[in-house]
Parts: structure tokens; sequence; C-alpha cells
């Protein structure tokens, strides 16, 4: 579970994040949604552990993050987290099979072929694991990375725009699998998304604006989630 409290991430003087509460209950998937610039991936990357709040609280699994030293969140990061971006971010001199491997080395549990090889299963990329990103599509370089950040099966898995890159139909099997993980493996999962149709795979939609909730979707289809979109900006994000 994730719990966000009163959460504030200033830049300068750009207040990026301005008093976020937010539950992310075990088990379920969340959307996060607003315009461009409203503080999603600042929320993302509190929320992992990746960037630190200014003020204000954030726990996983009953962890708080604020309280831990630079190691602790280290370790938090590497074994309780995952974490998928939009421009995939494998290393392109690796194989998908090393790209995967990489969390388990960093983590020091050695790099067990089994793991690797359930991951990949799990994405349904086990006859790709020598190729290298560049000998793989936009969608199965995604797929790896999201195999990659579930290797060491972490508590909560987030993703920052994760289709934002990829054609419709790649984009909806690939939110086919983070529905099935969730599903099938109970993981916690946070996904921000510009894309109501992406939205509508998650249990519920949280709505950011200028830096703080604004409001929530549960069991959101398309429509819902952009006509929502629209009444709160007037304009599409
Ligand atoms: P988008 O939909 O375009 O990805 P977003 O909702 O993810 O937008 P953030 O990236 O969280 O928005 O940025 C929120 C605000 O914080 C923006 O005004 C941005 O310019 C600012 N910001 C984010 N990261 C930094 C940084 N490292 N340094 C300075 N300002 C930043
Ligand atoms: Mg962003």
């Amino acid at each position: 579970a994730v719990r966000i409290r009163s959460l504030r991430r200033r830049y300068g003087a750009v207040t990026a994040l301005d008093g976020v509460d937010l539950d992310c209950a075990a088990g379920t998937f969340t959307a996060v949604m607003g315009p461009s610039g409203s503080g999603k991936s600042t929320l993302l990357q509190c929320a992992a552990g990746l960037e630190r709040p200014t003020s204000g609280s954030v726990a996983i699994g009953g962890t708080e993050l604020t309280g831990l030293g630079e190691r602790g969140l280290t370790l938090l990061r590497r074994e309780r987290v995952g974490f998928v971006f939009q421009s995939y971010n494998l290393l392109p001199s690796l194989t998908a099979a090393r790209n995967v491997a990489l969390p388990l080395r960093l983590a020091g549990r050695g790099p067990s072929r089994q793991a690797v090889r359930e991951a990949l299963e799990r994405v349904g990329l086990a006859d790709r694991a020598g190729h290298r990103p560049a000998q793989l599509s936009g969608g199965q370089q995604q797929r790896v990375a999201l195999a990659r950040a579930l290797v060491t099966r972490p508590a909560v898995l987030f993703a920052d725009e994760p289709t934002g890159a990829l054609d419709t139909s790649t984009g909806r099997h690939v939110l086919g699998l983070l529905r099935e993980l969730v599903d099938r493996d109970g993981r916690t999962t946070v996904m921000v998304t510009h894309d109501p149709v992406a939205a509508s795979y998650a249990d519920r939609v949280v709505f950011l604006v200028d830096g703080a909730v604004s409001g929530e979707l549960a069991s959101p289809s398309a429509e819902r989630v952009a006509s929502r979109m629209t009444e709160l900006e007037g304009v599409p994000c």
C-alpha cells in the first residue's frame, strides 16, 4: 500500500506539489491524470523515493520514506519499488535478459536465471531474451522494462506514461499486462497517463490540478474520464 500525506515539492520558485494526500490500497490499480505541469511525474518520483519531497510524508508498505537515510532509501527502492518510464530507459548494450537481471545484481541477489526467465515469460518475451533493445519494437522494449521492474517482485509498481510512446494497439497490450499483474499477483500499481482509455484499465482515477488532488473517479470508463478532464480544465490534457 502507498500512503501519502501533505506532500509538497518545490523547485525554486515553482511549487510542483502543493499538499497531496493519497492512499493506494494494496492490490489496487490507480491512474493519475491531470494537465501538463500539474505535478504527476513529481508525485510518482516522490512516492517511489526517486525524489525527496520538500515536506510531507510517503509510506510504502508501512515504511516511512522520509525517515530513511540515503542507504535505506536506496534499499527500499531496489527491493520494494518498480518503476517504468515512458522512454523505457533500457541499457542499449545489454540483452533483454541482462537488462532484466540488472536490479537483481544491484540488490546483490545474483542474477537468478529462473527469476529472469519468469519475468520475461510474464510479459510474453521469453523468446527475445538474447535481443538487444535496438532489435526490439517499442512495445517489446517497454515489456522488457516492465519485466525489469518486476523481477525483484516489488510491493508497488509505478509507471509514468508507460504507453505514451506506443501506438494504440501496442499500448493496449501493455495496459492489459499491467491489469493482469494487478489481478493475478496483487501488485499495487500507480500509473500516470494522459489517455482516458488507458485510465479505464485502472480501478480508479485520481485527478491532479496545480499540484493538488482535485477529485477522483471509481471504476472509470474512458468516456467519464474524458468528460471529467474537460470539466476540470476546459482543455484535453
Ligand atoms: P507532464 O504531463 O508534462 O509530464 P507533469 O504533470 O508530469 O507534466 P511535472 O513534471 O511533475 O508535471 O512538473 C510539475 C512542475 O514542476 C512543472 O512546473 C515543472 O516545470 C516543475 N519541475 C518538475 N521537475 C523539475 C525540476 N527537476 N526542476 C525544476 N522544476 C521542475
Ligand atoms: Mg510528467
